[in-house]
């Protein structure tokens, strides 16, 4: 692509609706918000990315997504009622990464991003251009790069030069310190953060070495679960509601997991050391808020540098930036075309100031 003309045909192809934080590529499909489109594609199972899932299985032919975050979905209870579940089961399609799916000649191929479990990115091919959708990512060794396309659209969470987190690489094993110092210490850690980011930190304590048992509520257990179905190590955890929960948490070194929104509840007694995982936190990867809590930087997005690194490694012709979620969108396209990306951000104008470059 060279012409003006052709930008602006490319970008016939992409949208991005601000009411419904739907991501509209290609004639078919709408990723991550509703449309009236006959497929909707879900690329992970966190909130902001199932918005109008009820519109969505009432309205779209099939609703597409990895087999993990189709479970994690009804595992969650983001559909509540009986006959919602049965339509959405009925359209629901398990796309496995880089197994094909075609729709009117659009064809559909899931990619890995490194963000939590199932997580998928997106990549469209219609007849003239390859179309690709970062979803969340980290860029880690395991994330895979859409490579050769016509637009990328990508996430803009911490698009802003500020986000930026320098110690990456130490976090996890800052993070297992500071466990086993708690379990040392007061026999029971507590740790918050979201559904996926918990199971992280569960499989990374495992990875290093900390066998104490693991007690957490149900909806913890059930993604814990639907996690060890698709390869993460936990073991040795239990639904705290159980008698065998609580004979541990009475008599033995143990650690609690609870959802991120509890933090805020917690009370502060000085038999527990408190953690709460948060990825908005750029100054130390480990800091202590009082007596007996830290924040730690765990974060399941990529940093600023590592949006930039994505789009240099994807080299696509434009980019396509998502600002219809919380982020710096703005920020992130200034940056990519300081660096000579034509970039915009979407919901917005489409026009690409050729002149530029
Ligand atoms: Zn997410």
């Amino acid at each position: 692509m060279a012409s003006k003309t052709k930008y602006s045909e490319a970008l016939r192809y992409v949208d991005i609706i601000g009411e419904t934080c739907a991501i509209l590529i290609g004639e078919n499909i709408a990723v991550d918000g509703f449309w009236d489109r006959p497929i909707r594609i879900i690329t992970h199972a966190h909130y902001d990315h199932l918005k109008g899932l009820r519109e969505s299985i009432l309205r779209s032919k099939s609703i597409i997504a990895t087999p993990p975050t189709h479970e994690l979905i009804i595992a969650l209870g983001y559909i509540r009622s009986k006959d919602l579940l049965s339509t959405y089961l009925s359209k629901r399609i398990s796309l496995n990464y880089h197994e094909k799916y075609v729709v009117n000649n659009e064809v559909i191929e899931l990619y890995y991003a490194d963000h939590i479990l199932g997580a998928a990115q997106v990549l469209v091919e219609t007849n003239d251009y390859r179309i690709g959708y970062t979803g969340d990512f980290r860029l880690t060794s395991k994330t895979e790069i859409l490579k050769n396309l016509d637009i990328l659209i990508i996430e803009s969470t911490y698009g802003n030069p500020s986000f930026r987190r320098p110690f990456k690489n130490d976090v996890e094993e800052l993070f297992v310190d500071l466990v086993l110092d708690g379990l040392e210490l007061y026999r029971r850690v507590i740790i918050y953060g979201y559904y996926g980011k918990l199971q992280e930190a569960m499989h990374i304590l495992r990875t290093r070495g900390v066998d104490e048992p693991f007690i957490m509520p149900r909806k913890i257990f059930e993604v814990t679960r639907i996690a060890e179905k698709y390869g993460y190590r936990i073991g040795n955890y239990y639904l705290s509601s159980t008698k065998a929960a609580k004979s541990i948490m009475y008599n033995d070194k143990h650690i609690v997991f609870e959802h991120f929104n509890k933090a805020r509840y917690r009370r502060i007694r000085d038999d527990a050391l408190y953690i709460i995982l948060s990825g908005w936190e750029f100054t130390e990867p480990i800091k202590r808020i009082d007596q007996s809590t830290w924040l730690v930087a765990l974060s399941d997005h990529g940093d600023f540098d590592e949006l930039i690194q994505y789009v240099e490694r994807t080299q696509p012709e434009i980019v396509v930036v998502d600002g219809s979620r919380e982020g710096d969108a703005h920020s992130l396209a200034k940056e990519l075309r300081k660096r000579g990306w034509k970039a915009i951000v979407l919901p917005g104008s489409k026009t690409i100031d050729t002149s530029l470059f």
